[in-house]
């Protein structure tokens, strides 16, 4: 999160704007969470010029609660592409064959997930529902550089690369983002669905599931999560202050080169992500051995460098550089490899 952001809250978090409550206090459906609910949906839609036949849903659940509810309310218990480009894809195809088949569009699993593939490679169904992709693969730290073309409906889970960059809503079926990566704490999942894809659910989809109840209900089906809603109105604020979605793009890639330009440089340490297929949110990158991956992290944390091991499941290092990044967060890092490297060659 940004720290203004988390200032702002900080100083409006006993009491809202005169309300003499906090945010976290108030009912979701009076009059002033009322507004601030309105307001941060209004503002996602400009931000990303969400045509006026989507629709913007808050729900709970995270991602995860999305990797169910789209084959239930899309795939009509017929066929479904994946492209299966890293964990969350790979989840996401698993849940969804349980309610209908699945094709396998394109597996970098043989690889290492290490790359995204070409549009030439994904082997597209005639009769499939839906495709669907992972824009930014959060833990391989590879991301698509083109939006696929597809004779269905596209949807894309860009839960770690919300907010970082436009992307032409237009062209989707479906978009959803789980808002800790990028947008807002834990505890909101935003989707954003063209309307006239409502309304095809299986008959055992749950209500709490189901796009066309909470289209129907404006996503207050039950209580929504008003706090993470809130500070999402506040990160928007952020990004239009300082310049907009396509500021955050440019300082991703400015930040984001920082490491890529040093990480081609040098002879120590491994690259994980083909050249193609780099990540401006999610750096990823080993040294020679897991001893020293493990005295990297250390040393990067005395000197104040967070959260750098990389995920559970691939072992080596991730550097996550999301929108509050500063770029001065990402020299530092630089600094620090060079004098690892210096001190371990
Ligand atoms: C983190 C993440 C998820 C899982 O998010 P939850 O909200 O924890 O379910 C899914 N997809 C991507 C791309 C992610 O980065």
């Amino acid at each position: 999160m940004p720290e203004e952001v988390l200032r702002k809250a900080a100083s409006e978090m006993l009491d809202y704007k005169g309300s003499g409550m906090s945010v976290m206090e108030m009912s979701h459906r009076g009059p002033v969470f009322k507004e601030i609910f309105d307001e941060t949906k209004a503002k996602l839609k400009s931000l990303y010029n969400v045509p006026d036949d989507y629709e913007i849903l808050f729900l709970q659940g995270g991602a995860t609660s999305q990797f169910a509810a789209i084959p239930m309310n899309l795939i009509e218990g017929g066929k479904a592409d994946y492209a299966v480009t890293g964990r969350f894809s790979a989840l996401a195809a698993e849940e969804a064959e349980k309610y209908g088949n699945v094709n396998i569009s394109f597996s970098g699993k043989g690889e290492g997930f290490k790359r995204i593939p070409l549009q030439n490679e994904l082997r597209l169904s005639d009769e499939a529902k839906y495709f669907y992709y992972c824009d930014n693969n959060t833990i391989y730290g590879t991301q698509w550089s083109y939006i696929p073309d597809v004779n269905t409906e596209l949807v894309c889970d860009f839960s770690s690369s919300a907010l970082s960059k436009p992307m032409e809503i237009s062209k989707f079926g479906l978009l959803y983002a789980g808002a800790q990566k990028n947008m807002a704490p834990a505890g909101l999942t935003t989707v954003i669905v063209k309307k006239s894809l409502s309304g095809r659910e299986l008959p055992i989809t749950p209500k709490i599931m189901s796009y066309k109840v909470q289209i129907e209900k404006d996503s207050m089906l039950n209580t929504p999560p008003c706090w993470c809603i809130y500070m999402l109105g506040l990160t928007i604020d952020w990004i239009t202050d300082k310049g907009g979605i396509e500021m955050m793009q440019k300082n991703a890639r400015e930040r984001s080169a920082l490491l890529y330009d040093f990480l081609d440089e040098s002879s120590f340490y491994i690259k994980m992500a083909e050249v193609n297929s780099r990540s401006p949110m999610n750096v990823t990158f080993r040294t020679p051995s897991e001893e020293l991956d493990a005295a990297f992290c250390k040393e990067a944390e005395q000197k104040g460098l967070l959260s750098l091991k990389g995920h559970k499941s691939t072992g080596g290092i991730r550097a996550s550089l999301y929108n509050a990044m500063p770029i001065e967060g990402a020299k530092a890092l630089v600094e620090f490899m060079k004098e690892f490297e210096n001190k371990n060659v």
